[in-house]
């Protein structure tokens, strides 16, 4: 017969013994699951932990494409601050729920490879402290500048300045997205081609009507030209009958 309330001793007694075993052996303080280093040791401090891109990816995690975390801000291929996709239009800012994004707008543009030139971010802070992984701040960028990172390893002993990243934390390049979500981000670069495709051809579209405007105007205008040129033409001696004339004409009749 189980004696009621056993479990709860039991588990208090791991508990216990893994406290005061921590006491002598330190590697007891960390999840052995979330361990990082090839070697299976365990970083000795939170800022031990290796930082580098994909560092997730690592067979040792149990992350997998479809975890979600913390966004990131992408960027295209070459330098990250030319080839940002957030053009600082605040519009996550704003529905971001409990407020822990903060942007400071640009005052001056870039130049965008095949664009227009661009405000951009001067400052982009997330603070992970608060944010709660709902990913509004992804479904409402009309760019698809921010996405969610699956780095879940954010140890760090400051509670305030290491929880709060900064636009070069936040910054990712778009290979490493295909890295961590594949899918998706494959998904999202077919979508971002064919919306550009389709602009393309609306603009071709537009301009070609556009054309045809054109070129029927200056046909109109040539003909009224023509028209007018043929009137002078004719013999200067006749006068142009008045109006009195044409009513008398027309009474005798
Ligand atoms: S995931 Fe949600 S809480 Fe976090 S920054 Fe985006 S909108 Fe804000
Ligand atoms: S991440 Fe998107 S929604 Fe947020 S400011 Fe940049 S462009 Fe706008």
């Amino acid at each position: 017969m189980n004696l009621l309330g056993a479990g709860i001793l039991k588990g208090m007694a791991v508990t216990l013994k893994n406290f005061i075993g921590s006491y002598f052996d330190k590697e007891r303080l960390n999840t052995l699951e979330y361990m990082w280093q090839n070697d299976k040791s365990l970083p000795k401090r939170a800022g031990d932990y290796p930082k580098e891109e994909g560092e997730q990816l690592r067979p040792t995690t149990t992350v997998t494409n479809y975890s979600r975390n913390f966004p990131m801000l992408l960027h295209d291929d070459g330098e990250p601050m030319d080839t940002i996709r957030c053009v600082a239009c605040q519009i996550c800012e704003r529905e971001c729920p409990p407020q822990c994004i903060y942007i400071e707008k640009s005052d001056d543009k870039k130049e965008r490879p095949g664009g227009k030139p661009q405000f951009y971010p001067a400052t982009f802070d997330i603070d992970v402290s608060v944010c709660m992984s709902c990913q509004i701040c992804v479904e409402v960028c009309p760019f698809d500048a921010i996405v969610m990172n699956s780095q879940f390893e954010l140890s760090t002993p400051d509670r305030f300045n290491g929880l709060l990243l900064k636009r070069g934390d936040l910054l990712k390049s778009n290979q490493y997205y295909h890295k961590i979500h594949p899918e998706e981000a494959a998904d999202r670069d077919k979508r971002i081609a064919d919306d550009k495709a389709a602009k393309e051809a609306k603009k071709k579209a537009a301009e070609a009507a556009k054309e045809a405007k054109k070129k029927a105007a200056e046909a109109k205008a040539k003909s009224e030209a023509e028209a007018n040129s043929k009137e002078e033409s004719k013999d200067p001696s006749e006068p142009p009958q008045t109006s009195t004339e044409h009513n008398k004409e027309e009474n005798t009749e």
